[in-house]
C-alpha cells in the first residue's frame, strides 16, 4: 500500500531528511586516502546522534552499521570495516539515512578517493545525472515507468548496465515502504504518481553489465564481471508544485 503524507508529514520527513543529508555530507567530506571505511561509518554515526535522530540502517534486516560503504565493483550494501582503507583511485559509495520523530530520511552517492580515473568520472557523473533525470520525471500524472525509464534510457544510451535486483522504494514511517521504484522499465507504464508520495529514487549504475553477485558476507553486493558501480539517491517528494528534494542540507 503507497502511503499518501500530509502536509504535516511532509514537513516532519523533510527534518529527518535534512539529517540524512548532513550526515551524507560530512561522511563524503571524510573520504580521502588511508581512511577507512568505519572511520567514516563512526563519523555519520556521531552527526547523525548529535542531531538528535537515529542511524535508521543500523540493525535493519540485521546490518551492523550507520551506512552502507561500498568500494569499487561493491555496488550497494558493503559493511564498514577497519580492515577496509580506501586508497587513491578508489571510487566508494555511501549510503546512509536517519530518523526522527518517527519519520524516515535515506540518500546515497559515490565519492571519489583522490584523483580518479576519466572512466570512473564518467560512471560517477552519468549515475548522478540519472538521478535527477528520474526527479524530473516524477511529477503528477507521470507514472513509475517514467522514473524508471529515465534512469534505464540515460545510462543504456551511454552503455551502462543498470542493476535490476535492487530498486529504490517508497519511504515515510518505514525506511523501506511500497512502492518499489525500479531504475529499468517502460514509460507510461505502472502506478500513476500522486502528491503525497515519497520515494527513495536510487539508481545503481555499472560501468559494464548489470549483473550481480552477493558475497559470502550476506550483505555485499558486487558487480559479476569486477567493473565499477556507483549509486546516488534522494528522498523526493512528489507534490503539485513538482518534485522536492527532501534530502538536502541547510
Ligand atoms: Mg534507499
Amino acid at each position: 500500500m503507497v502511503v499518501l503524507k500530509t502536509t504535516r508529514e511532509l514537513s516532519l520527513m523533510r527534518e529527518a531528511c535534512r539529517i540524512s543529508a548532513g550526515a551524507l555530507k560530512v561522511a563524503g567530506e571524510a573520504v580521502e586516502p588511508g581512511v577507512s571505511t568505519e572511520e567514516i561509518d563512526r563519523i555519520a554515526y556521531k552527526y547523525i546522534k548529535s542531531q538528535g535522530a537515529e542511524p535508521n540502517f543500523l540493525n535493519l534486516y540485521g546490518f551492523p552499521a550507520t551506512a552502507c560503504i561500498s568500494i569499487n565493483d561493491e555496488v550497494i550494501h558493503g559493511i564498514p570495516s577497519k580492515k577496509r582503507i580506501l586508497r587513491q583511485g578508489d571510487i566508494v559509495s555511501i549510503d546512509l539515512g536517519a530518523k526522527l520523530e518517527g519519520y524516515n530520511g535515506d540518500n546515497a552517492a559515490t565519492f571519489a578517493v583522490g584523483d580518479i580515473s576519466d572512466e570512473a568520472k564518467r560512471l560517477i557523473d552519468t549515475t548522478r545525472e540519472s538521478l535527477y533525470k528520474a526527479i524530473e520525471a516524477a511529477v503528477v500524472g507521470n507514472k513509475l515507468g517514467d522514473i524508471a525509464w529515465a534512469v534505464q534510457g540515460y545510462c543504456e544510451e551511454r552503455g551502462y548496465g543498470v542493476v535490476r535486483e535492487f530498486t529504490g522504494h517508497g519511504i515515510g514511517k518505514a525506511l523501506h515502504e511500497d512502492p518499489s521504484v525500479p531504475n529499468y522499465g517502460k514509460a507510461g507504464r505502472g502506478i500513476r504518481l500522486l502528491p503525497g508520495m515519497t520515494l527513495a529514487i536510487e539508481p545503481m549504475i555499472n560501468q559494464g553489465t548489470a549483473a550481480i553477485k552477493k558475497l559470502p558476507d550476506g550483505w555485499t553486493i558486487k558487480t559479476a564481471d569486477g567493473k565499477l558501480s556507483a549509486h546516488f539517491e534522494h528522498t523526493v517528494a512528489i507534490t503539485k508544485d513538482g518534485p522536492k528534494i527532501l534530502t538536502l542540507c541547510d
